[in-house]
């Protein structure tokens, strides 16, 4: 299934901080797991890249690992130029 928006729920409890499944384009966020506002909002941003890399078709061409890897740099990007 396709669609042109990701949904994003939050939970209070979870296994992880954040997951996303591209099957139904939605994101689930764990509260719990987080320490801060600005904490949840990087998990949020996390998860909607993935939702961002499925719609261009780039993770045809990558591993969990290496979109993970991805994204971390992504995320970091900022502090390190
Ligand atoms: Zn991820």
């Amino acid at each position: 299934m396709s669609h042109d928006k990701c949904l994003c729920d939050f939970k209070i409890v979870g296994e992880d901080r954040g997951c996303y499944y591209d099957q139904t384009d939605r994101c689930l966020i764990y509260l719990h797991h987080h320490e801060s506002l600005s904490d949840l909002y990087m998990t949020v941003q996390h998860e909607l890249i993935h939702f961002c890399l499925a719609k261009i078709d780039e993770t045809d061409d990558m591993d969990e690992v290496q979109e993970e890897s991805l994204i971390f740099h992504m995320a970091w990007a900022e502090e390190i130029l």
